[in-house]
């Protein structure tokens, strides 16, 4: 997956439309994480050094193609100009004659945010119109939004139609890792999978059992592997789809999974439930698998400090809640403290998990986007990844 990157390219005049991904969390109107804005900023210095006029656009919240007051994009503007140390003007639109007039005023090295992008229905639907709409802001086009690159919107995929197109720092480093972790070629690899059910993270656990050595069992799904063995997986429901589905993976040809040895259970789903910490083979009937055992946290952490490149998605546990959550901090803890592997870490929760350990600075690359990822480790085209053109 070789595309030309922005890198090198001589912008000095022209007007860049750059796709990024701002959809940041907010609580009551204010940013309550602006990683993603950070993430966006090599990219938009390097526009902005080399003389560019620099288009910025992005899908916030689900507005489903109407305006809905609450995500309008002046408070991720707002943030933006303060990182940037300029103003950004506010272009609006994201249809219509009023971006035009305003991007055309531009000068270089200056900047200006378009409205959120799915207020136009034509967005999500990849109407050529607006597809057409958005190319003519502009003279190149530059996609730094990995964490929408896994929908084919026309902001995404639709506008290289008619815009030369470029990827941005962050989407490069995003492929590179995620792919180069993926490829083999840096040794012996682990992957961590957790996460709530088997049935969202089978199609990743299929393709990684094809790609690393060993593949490093937690959270929820736990359950149907155990029923898989002709084991009690206590009280969650496991459908016989999901224990099939456990059961073919470990029954196929490829990496060697590892199943926790011991688990934490609980009566309830709650954060006050009573914890109990039992052997893999003693899970009572009534009781749901909440993290992954002590033993088998240490066991996790002495492969993980064995290997040369470690790939993690989900958490082992319900790391919500301080009783279940040790699991995963244990296997945060042991990725960041492996200062010889490349470590990628995918998938939302599993970010916030080290980001609240303030473990990601030891962390070769926390990826920015969730699904998007997800849709990597699956093996899946990414669209907007497809789309880009081709490096020479
Ligand atoms: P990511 O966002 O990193 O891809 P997922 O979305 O797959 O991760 O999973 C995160 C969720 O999985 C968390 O909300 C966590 O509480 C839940 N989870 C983890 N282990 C369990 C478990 N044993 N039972 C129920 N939910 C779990
Ligand atoms: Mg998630």
């Amino acid at each position: 997956m070789n595309k030309r990157s922005i890198r090198g390219v001589n912008v000095q005049g022209k007007t860049a439309l750059v796709r990024v991904d701002f959809n940041v969390p907010t609580r009551d109107g204010v940013i309550s994480d602006d990683s993603r804005i950070r993430a966006a900023l090599p990219t938009l210095s390097l526009l902005k050094e080399g003389g560019a006029k620099i288009v910025v656009c992005s899908h916030f919240g689900r507005p489903k193609g109407q305006i809905v007051e609450e995500m309008r994009l002046s408070v991720v503007r707002e943030r933006l100009s303060e990182f940037l140390g300029v103003p950004v003007l506010d272009a609006g639109g994201p249809n219509g004659d009023e971006p035009t007039q305003i991007c055309s005023q531009l000068d270089a090295g200056e900047f200006a945010l378009l409205e959120n992008l799915r207020f136009d229905p034509g967005e999500e639907s990849n109407d050529v119109d607006f597809s057409k709409h958005l190319a003519s802001l502009a003279d190149l086009y530059v996609n730094d939004a990995f964490g929408a690159a896994h929908r084919a919107h026309a902001s995404t995929a639709g506008v290289v139609d008619h815009l030369p197109a470029y990827s941005g720092l962050l989407m490069e480093r995003e492929i590179e890792m995620l792919g180069s972790s993926l490829d083999g070629s840096q040794g012996a690899t682990v992957a961590i999978v957790g996460g709530a059910k088997v049935a969202d993270k089978i199609q990743v656990l299929r393709h990684l059992a094809e790609k690393v050595d060993t593949i490093l069992v937690g959270g929820g799904m736990v359950a149907a592997f155990y029923v898989a063995q002709g084991k009690s997986g206590g009280a969650a429901e496991v459908t016989t789809e999901d224990a099939e589905a456990a059961k073919s993976l470990l029954d196929s040809r490829g990496a060697y999974v590892v199943l926790p040895a011991d688990v934490v259970t609980a009566p309830e789903f709650s954060e006050s439930s009573t914890a109990s910490i039992v052997d893999s083979s003693d899970v009572p009937q009534n009781e749901l698998i909440l993290d992954i055992g002590p033993r088998t946290a240490t066991e996790y952490a002495r492969i993980i400090s064995l290997v040369n490149t470690i790939i993690w998605n989900g958490p082992m546990g319900v790391f919500e809640w301080p009783e279940f959550a040790k699991g995963s901090v244990a296997v945060a803890n042991a990725v960041a403290a492996n200062k010889k592997a490349t470590s990628v870490i995918g998938g939302g929760s599993t970010a916030e998990i080290v980001g609240s350990l303030d473990l990601v600075d030891q962390i070769t690359h926390v990826s920015t986007g969730g699904g998007a990822s997800l849709e990597f480790l699956e093996g899946k085209v990414l669209p907007g990844v497809a789309a880009l053109d081709d490096a020479e």
